[in-house]
Formats: structure tokens, sequence, C-alpha cells
């Protein structure tokens, strides 16, 4: 299988070739060809375990790996760094399933990914017999960062630097970034928002001048952003997971179509749920949940994407973007996989921030529906789930369990539904908490970590104990002009 730039059909790449590169050339975002279908009996399915199932998932996307350098990469991902034997398990709250995918070193969902993908970079750079350090450049909205850090920290042959917005993520975000661990490691907060420190090192992926001085250096760049398809790829398994869990549970019959609500940022993990269905899932509705940076709301309901608008910093700070850049990668299939008539509505978003699609485009999004929860609605939700049934989410989860609320009372439609569960409640305590009661107002943030405890009946993640006395590793700061000389100095070119 190959894959493409969205941008130019002529620019192909291999798997392990646009996991190394990251970004196609061009600017464009790799795609498959074409995605291909699962052909696995869900009576297969649901004797497998997670790690199975990924192998199974995987090998049809990645097929320039071998069986051994994927089982490897799976078992080295997948593993004790995971506080759940199931790695993503499914939590039952009243008539839905929360689909759990914070279990892993960072608590946030990016970690499905993250294990795995400095594992098949590391492959990937082997397989093309590269020789160059590489510099995995990144631009977090709070959770990414931290979770490539963690995957990416000590592991010889590459560096790691992060951008995230200074005063964009949670206190605990920001802690755990940090206080990161690893000579290769390199955290910088920009005064900026995420969409500036995105565009930034965009730009720096495609600076020609740039990337001569880094060969010459022995370098190369590559991105651990949901841009990457090594990071897609792997966001697909825990759809296929959830729903032969679903079937072994009789929550579901086999074949019955379930719906899936995805909090979404950047796109990424609703569009793994989108290539699922394509690969022959049974999923019905993909719902697209937006906080108030509802981008992506107004674009499904009118046709029209819009980014000129107000920067909103919410309670939910990894979706607060207000370019969706995985979206693209669905703008190029419903123009009927055409990079050109994509093109140009990227070159549209880019020049003007907005673009509109077809009429004939438009009639492609049926699977979607797009919804937005307001602060107080996130707040309201996280409530009423903890009354009614004992259950805690966090503030992104809160967005979709609201958004979806909305879906049923606008529908009526009862298809099982699946939630995604992207953080621990842990990574948003202060927000978590004034939510469920205001007396939590003006307390401390550890001390409300241990309330927290108190209510949920969770015990306190690893990754929160990690950071109470951690040391201050990182105090760069830089302005968004600076941020490529800011690259250049920590690598001394
Ligand atoms: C990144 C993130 C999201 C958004 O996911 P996308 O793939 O960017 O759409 C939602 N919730 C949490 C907790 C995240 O870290």
């Amino acid at each position: 299988m190959l894959y493409v730039s969205t941008r130019n059909e002529e620019e192909k790449a291999t798997a392990s070739q646009a996991i190394l590169k990251g970004l196609a050339a061009d600017g464009g975002l790799f795609v498959p060809e074409k995605i291909p279908t699962l052909d696995l009996s869900v009576e297969k399915l649901t004797s497998m375990t997670y790690q199975e199932t990924a192998y199974e998932v995987m090998k049809l996307f990645l097929t320039d790996f071998t069986e051994e350098e994927l089982k490897g990469c799976i078992q080295n991902a997948y593993d004790e760094k995971f506080d759940s034997k199931e790695i993503a398990p499914l939590k039952k709250a009243g008539d839905v399933c929360f689909l759990e995918l914070f279990h892993g070193a960072t608590i946030a969902f990016k970690d499905m990914a993250l294990s795995i993908l400095p594992h098949l970079m590391i492959t990937a750079a082997k397989k093309n017999q590269i020789e160059n350090e590489i510099v995995i450049l990144t631009a977090t909205s709070g959770d990414t960062g931290k979770a490539a850090l963690a995957g990416f920290a000590d592991v010889k042959g590459t560096k790691i630097i992060v951008f995230y917005p200074k005063d964009g993520v949670s206190p605990i975000q920001q802690k755990q970034m940090v206080t990161q661990k690893g000579d290769n490691t390199f955290v910088v907060g920009i005064n900026g928002n995420f969409d500036q420190a995105q565009t930034g090192v965009k730009q720096m992926f495609s600076d020609k001048e740039l990337g001569k001085a880094m060969e010459t250096a022995g370098y190369q760049f590559s991105s651990a952003n949901s841009i990457n398809i090594g990071r897609l790829v792997p966001q697909i398994v825990y759809y296929v997971y959830a729903y032969a869990k679903m079937v072994q549970l009789g929550e579901i019959k086999n074949k019955e179509v379930i719906n899936v609500v995805v909090p979404t940022g950047n796109f990424g993990n609703i569009l793994a749920a989108f290539y699922a269905k394509n690969m022959g899932l049974p999923i019905g509705k993909l719902i697209c949940a937006s906080n108030e940076n509802k981008v992506l709301y107004d674009f499904f309901t009118t046709g029209t994407y819009d980014r000129n608008r107000e920067f909103v910093l919410t309670s939910s700070p990894s979706m607060d973007i207000l370019i969706s850049s995985n979206l693209e990668r669905l703008i190029y299939r419903i123009a009927g996989n055409n990079s050109e008539k994509n093109q140009s509505l990227m070159k549209d978003l880019q020049e003007n921030g907005s673009y509109e699609i077809t009429a004939e485009m438009k009639e492609q999004l049926l699977d979607f529906y797009g919804n937005y929860a307001s602060e107080e609605e996130t707040a309201s939700i996280i409530r009423e789930v903890y009354r009614e049934h004992n259950y805690i989410v966090d503030t992104h989860t809160g967005v979709a369990a609201a958004v979806y609320k909305k879906y049923q009372e606008e529908t009526g439609d009862t298809a099982k539904t699946v939630i995604a569960s992207t953080a621990s409640p842990y990574k948003f305590t202060r927000s978590v908490m004034s939510a469920i009661d205001e007396k939590y107002n003006d307390k401390p943030d550890f001390a409300l970590i241990d309330e927290l405890a108190v209510l949920s009946g969770v015990k306190v993640p690893q990754a929160i104990e990690d950071i109470r006395t951690a040391p201050v590793l990182h105090k760069t700061i830089c302005e968004i002009e600076e941020m490529q000389t800011t690259v250049k100095k920590f690598l001394n070119i």
C-alpha cells in the first residue's frame, strides 16, 4: 500500500517513508491510496487482546513493515506503561459506554499513538537506511507534547522539541512538560496560541534553507503531531477493539450499528473512527463534538470552514484549535481524492482563513454530525454524570457527553453509543472539581487531587504522583517569530 500527498498525487511514499517525513514536501498530508477492508469475523476479534487487534489492523496499513517488526513495535508500546491490562477499557455509565483512552503514561489519549510512534519511527529509519539524527518537532495544545516527550525521551537517534502556548494549557499539563527528563528533550513555552505554534512548526518543515542546514549537520525533521500517518493508524485500533468488546459484553449484537462520539480538536481521533467505518466496522454516525471554538460545528452545518474568529481559551484546552489539520484528509476524500481541488481550498484557507466546499462535497458528509458545548453545558454534564452514575469524566469527555445529549434530543436516535473518553479527570482536576461543586473553587491543586480520589474512588495515577515534587527542568520561553532561532540554538546549527 502506498501513501499519496493530499496536495499532489505524484508524491508517493511507502508507509515507513510517510512516517519518517511526517508531512509531504508540498505541505500536504499523506493518505492511504485506498482504505483497506477488515475481513476478520467479530467472533475472531472478540477473542483477541488489544495487542493482537492492533497487529491485525495496523498490518493492513503499514504494509512495508515485516510481521516481526510490527509485532515488536506493538509489544514495546502497549505494555506495563498502561495501568490497565485491557489498554483501552470500556466503562458503562447509563446508556452509553465510555471508551477510556487515558490509561497510558501521560493519562490522555495521545498515549495510544505516541507510545508506539517512536518505535515505528526508529524501525522506519532502519528500513530506509537513514543515518541522520531525527528531530521531532511538535506543537502541542497540551497533551501531545507530554505524550511525545514521554515516548521519545532517551530514544537513541532522536531529539524532541516541543512548543506549547504558555498561557493556553492546564497547570498540570504544563507541569508535566516542564519536568520532563531526558537529555534529548527540549520544551518551549511560546507567547501565542496553539494555532500559531502549529503554523510555526509547519513553516519550519517546509523551509528549504533550514532543511539544508539540518542535512549538513546530520539532522532531519519529523513530526509527532497527528498529521503523521504513524499516529493516525494506531488510533483506528481502539474503535475496532471497542466494537468487539461491546459484542462480547452483550451490549450489542454482532453487526449492530453503533454511534461514536469524539471530542475533537485537530480532527485526528475522529478521522481514525471514520477510517474504521470505511474498513467495514458497523459505525453509524460519527458525532464530532467541539467546545466554544466551534469552527467544525459551523463547517458541518454550513459547508464553510472559517477560522476568522476569536480564539477562546476554554477548560478543554486540548480542543482549543481553529485550524483542524486532519480535516484536510477528509476534504481530499470528499473532493473525490482530487489533490488539485483540495489544494485550491487549502490555499483559500491560508490566504483568507476560510474556504467553502461544493454542495456535491457536502452531500458526502452525511456520516458526520457536528455540534458544540458551551463551558456551562460542559460543567453541567460533568455534574450530571457524576450524580447519576457516580462516574467522573474530564472536561474534554464532558464536551462529548454534552454534545451527545444534544444529538439525542435532536434526532431521537437510540443506537448504542461509544463516547471516546480522551483524558483522565486528574489531568483537569480544577475544572472538573469546580464543575461538581463550587465549594472546591478556592482549594490548591494538589488538595483537589486528593479530594478527587475520594469522590471517584479511582487511585491517583502515577503520572500525577510523579509531578508533585518534580523539579522544573525546562524554562525557555520565546516569541512566535523566535521559534526557528530557538530550534537552531538547541541544535547548534
Ligand atoms: C488531543 C485531544 C483531543 C482532540 O483530539 P484530536 O485528535 O486533535 O481531534 C481531545 N481530548 C484530549 C484530552 C486531547 O488530548
